[in-house]
């Protein structure tokens, strides 16, 4: 919407995460994502696009925090990342060979779309 400010979208985005509308992802400075789903889940995160996606497990949901954690301070709230290349993107270059070892997180991209 190119009359509203990005200041103005981002002034309500914190806004409806202060009501517990949405949840902000990843620390306050810097990038930051609002998920709209508040419902405990876990996130699976492209390395290429960016792209997020949402998934539930009670497995995961029932880890236990380990210790080494705790040390560092309260915990409000624990989820899953799971990285990767999503299916969209492995199919846009499918004459590129999977690397046999992981590559290093790349710093997050703004999606052009
Ligand atoms: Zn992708
Ligand atoms: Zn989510």
């Amino acid at each position: 919407m190119p009359t509203v400010s990005l200041d103005t979208v981002y002034r309500t985005l914190w806004m409806l995460d202060r009501l517990g509308l949405i949840a902000a992802i990843g620390p306050r400075r810097g990038s930051v994502r609002f998920d709209a789903k508040i419902e405990r889940h876990h996130h699976y995160v492209c390395v290429r696009c960016g792209s997020m996606r949402d998934f539930e497990s009670p497995a995961l949901d029932a880890l236990r925090i380990p210790a080494s954690a705790k040390g560092f301070g309260t915990i409000i709230a624990a989820q899953v990342e799971v990285r990767g290349v999503c299916d969209r993107c492995a199919k846009e270059k499918p004459e590129r060979q999977a690397p046999t070892t992981p590559e290093p997180p790349r710093e997050r991209r703004r999606r052009t779309t």
